[in-house]
């Protein structure tokens, strides 16, 4: 059926997967997205047809003609979201139906077909399914789901694409901290902005990362790890980092976070820790901090903690601010009590050692 919600993939295994011997080589210390599993998911679109041809296929490279609409105009959007092996040779994946939901927002942001919600699950359980010895056992690392869209059209014409290409990659990721998590420092951008009221900040959208690159080189020059983007109206509020959402604790408990108005990504991690805290009594505020609020605070001890959190590091706490003409330290630079038990319960949650009382963990094999 074309067109429609459901589609049937076809399967087209592999004939020249990577040997057991060499598959647990590379799982022995991925890293971060540099190895990847035998296969990929494609789905197409046409505006004629809607969508079909979904496959899962060896994962190789994608012709693309030159004259392809997103590599001149950069209709692109993706997700990041992991699978888990259980303690009992499952899997399980966290939250995807928010990826799902998120990855129809973006579309809608970057004038892109919707990918049914169907399609986008179907595509994670059909990969995670052919590809599960690539799920990693080791208890720290995890399969990390790369699902993507962009505009195939061959057309040089300014408007949306009548053509689209879906797909998904997976690659085995290893501990995000290797011996103990070790807070981070970042570099508040003085020069760059991110993302404009109106603009695409809140879509998941390869553009966005695109803009953020030289801010984060310039953070990386400045002996930073991180850079954190301010507001584009007055350049006095924090925004987000190039890929991760920012919390402040307050030393009365209250945890704080920029509101979603548009210009801050809407982290499904961002969510999961406001959803966690608040059930664990803690008073949860929404609303702009400035730098100077950050920075005030942080001296006068207002500020305690300081943390960001995203799909690939989950809870980063982070111990020193720098920008052009002064610096500071968030609790003597050590993780703190807030930050570390928030990330406790939610990796509890995650990798199936604490009960999940809100249905975010979903069995997959
Ligand atoms: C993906 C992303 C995040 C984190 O979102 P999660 O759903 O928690 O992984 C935060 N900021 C930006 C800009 C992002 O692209």
């Amino acid at each position: 059926m074309a067109g429609g919600d459901h589609l049937d993939f076809e399967i087209r295994p592999a004939s020249q997967p990577v040997p057991a011997v060499e598959r647990a080589a590379l799982m022995a210390n991925p890293g971060f997205g540099r190895v990847f599993t035998d296969h990929m998911v494609t789905i197409r679109y046409a505006d004629t047809k809607g969508w079909y041809d979904a496959r899962v296929e060896p994962r190789a490279p994608i012709p693309l003609d030159p004259a392809a609409a997103v590599l001149h105009y950069a209709q692109e959007i993706f997700e990041g979201l992991k699978a888990y092996r259980t303690a009992d040779g499952g899997v399980t994946t966290f939250r995807a139906d928010a990826n799902a939901r998120r990855f129809r927002d973006s579309a809608t942001r970057l004038a892109m077909p919707h990918l049914p919600d169907e399609l986008f699950l179907g595509s994670i359980s059909e990969l995670v399914t052919v590809d599960r010895d690539w799920v990693p056992t080791d208890p720290e690392g995890s399969l990390y789901l790369r699902p993507f869209m962009f505009a195939s059209e061959v057309f040089l014409g300014v408007r949306p694409a009548n053509e689209y290409l879906y797909c998904l990659v997976a690659s085995p990721v290893g501990a995000y901290f290797t011996g103990g998590v070790k807070p981070a420092t970042m570099w508040i951008s003085a020069e760059y902005t991110r993302a404009a009221p109106g603009g695409t900040g809140a879509a998941k959208c390869g553009g966005n990362y695109a803009a953020s690159l030289v801010a984060q080189a310039e953070a990386i020059e400045q002996g930073c790890d991180q850079v954190v983007f301010l507001d584009t109206v007055e350049q006095r509020y924090i925004d987000e980092l190039g890929g991760m959402n920012i919390f402040f604790v307050l030393d009365d408990g209250t945890l704080v976070t920029p509101p979603l108005t548009g210009t801050i990504l809407p982290g499904i991690t961002r969510d999961s820790v406001l959803t966690l805290a608040r059930a664990g009594g803690r008073p949860v505020e929404e609303r702009p901090v400035s730098v100077d609020e950050w920075r005030e605070g942080a001296a006068s001890g207002r500020v305690v903690e300081t943390f960001a959190c995203g799909t690939a590091a989950v809870i980063t706490p982070v111990g020193a601010v720098r920008s052009r003409g002064y610096a500071f330290t968030i609790g003597g630079g050590q993780p703190g009590p807030v930050t570390m038990g928030l990330r406790e319960r939610l990796v509890a949650i995650q990798r199936g050692s604490a009960e999940d009382p809100y249905g975010w963990v979903k069995r997959i094999l």
